[in-house]
């Protein structure tokens, strides 16, 4: 199949794939972009806990695709299926192939939704959603408003998984939902996790414990979710129990949100650029391919330990162009990211635990207040500035968030 040559080649057009394009562009105007991205819409994802929550509609985190495309990028509108390195080559779903002087990979990861028996038959009726669909998230807002009684159970798989705070955030505004309308008392709310812990960053624990017993919420540690019988409202879970054996438990529910399994992409874990685990092998700092110097990789795709959110893209992607730049111009990478990334944790409705840390859990507070005090003004960020900020400045190429910018850190090209 006919081949053309780009000087960037970038995989996938999510929150990371137009920032990058866009930041590319304003500094070098010259450069000749490919944008591979087989979907129409582009969605503003960090949304769906509202829509989840009856507070955004899904429309309103969807754009077309089109619009959002940088002038001057050229946009293939199909998945890339594989790759072949050693000739700079990316070959598309239909046989084309795109060769380039410099790749970027960032094309989000894999829900998983087949790994739970059932669960896609199940999604969309009989209580059963999620909000990481966007054809189901606005269900799950109607399963809030018809709940009246019985079991609500929340689910959330093994790590990681993209916005790690997501399944509690509509937990926490769910239970709120029911508080303020005088249902809570007659719903028994359960969080039924794979892991042991909370929240990974032990410091924002308490926080989010004091949610919990607010709301008088039952934690199921070590259950991982393996089928679910939507017209029986049944939900099986395989459950370590205190001596470590594991058993398989049924339970009833009258509404289950499901967080699904997720991972890297099977064409990037089957690709030369796969890490041990699938994900792209990058240097967690230059974000430079371990092995393929003329490779880049950010979002969630990327193997690095930061929390994937839209918040690290904001940050990845300043340091992918500079490195990108240095590299193609022969000069050191300077850039470096430090892991930060943020998850605004919806504690109630008009209250948010501004979760910002870095790698290794470092706290990295944007304000100069207490982040785990849930705020009003942590709210309107995340209902207001944040999708404002993503829609008008990050995916046009502003760099709004210079602090991790230029470190004085180097690394050789
Ligand atoms: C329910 C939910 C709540 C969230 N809450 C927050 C939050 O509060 N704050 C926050 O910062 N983040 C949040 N996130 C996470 C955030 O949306 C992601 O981390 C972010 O979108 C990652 O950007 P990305 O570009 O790596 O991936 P994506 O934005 O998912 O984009 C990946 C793109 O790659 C494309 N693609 C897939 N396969 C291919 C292929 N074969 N070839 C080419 N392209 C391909 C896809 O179509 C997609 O457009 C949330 C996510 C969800 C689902």
């Amino acid at each position: 199949m006919s081949a053309a040559g780009f000087d960037v080649v970038i995989v996938g057009g999510g929150a990371a794939g137009i920032t990058v394009a866009a930041q590319l562009r304003r500094h070098r105007t010259t450069l000749s972009i490919a944008l591979v991205e087989p979907s129409e819409t582009h969605a503003y994802q960090p949304g769906w806990t509202m829509v989840g929550a009856g507070v955004f509609s899904m429309k309103q985190t969807q754009r077309r695709q089109e619009t959002l495309i940088p002038p001057g990028v050229t946009w293939f509108r199909i998945g890339a299926d594989a790759f072949e390195p050693e000739r700079n080559a990316v070959i598309l779903a239909d046989g084309r192939r795109l060769t380039y002087a410099s790749l970027v990979l960032c094309p989000g990861l894999q829900l998983d939704w087949n790994r739970i028996e059932g669960l896609q038959d199940a999604l969309g009726a009989n209580g059963v959603c999620s909000n990481y669909a966007s054809a189901h998230a606005e269900y799950t807002w109607r399963c809030i408003q018809e709940l009246d009684g019985g079991t609500a159970l929340f689910t959330q798989p093994a790590m990681p998984i993209k916005c790690a705070g997501a399944p509690q955030k509509i937990m926490y505004l769910a239970s709120d939902a029911l508080r303020r309308t005088g249902r809570l008392d007659r719903v028994d709310v359960e969080f039924c996790l794979s892991g042991s812990v909370l929240f990974g960053v032990p410091f924002f624990v308490p926080a989010l414990q004091r949610s919990i017993d607010e709301y008088g919420i039952r934690v199921n540690y070590g259950h991982t979710l393996t089928a679910v019988d939507g017209p029986a409202r049944k939900a099986v879970f395989s459950a370590i129990g205190p001596g470590g054996q594991t058993r398989e438990i049924v339970r009833d529910f009258d509404m289950l949100h499901v967080t699904p399994p997720q991972g890297p992409p099977d064409f990037i874990r089957n690709s030369p650029f796969a890490d041990a685990a699938g994900w792209v092998s990058v240097d967690p700092e230059t974000l430079q391919h371990t092995r393929f110097p003329n490779v880049f990789g950010l979002g969630d795709a990327a193997g690095t330990t930061n929390a994937k959110t839209a918040a690290a893209v904001r940050l990845q992607a300043p340091v992918v162009v500079r490195n990108l730049l240095a590299a193609v111009d022969g000069r050191s990478l300077t850039a470096a990211y430090d892991g930060y990334g943020s998850c605004p944790l919806t504690t109630a409705y008009g209250r948010v635990v501004l979760a910002e840390f870095g790698y290794g859990g470092r706290i990295m507070p944007s304000f100069p207040i207490d982040p785990r005090v849930p705020r009003f003004s942590a709210w309107l960020l995340k209902q207001n500035i944040l999708p404002a900020l993503y829609w008008n400045w990050m995916l046009k190429g502003s760099e709004l968030d210079i602090r991790h910018r230029e470190r004085t850190f180097e690394k050789a090209a």
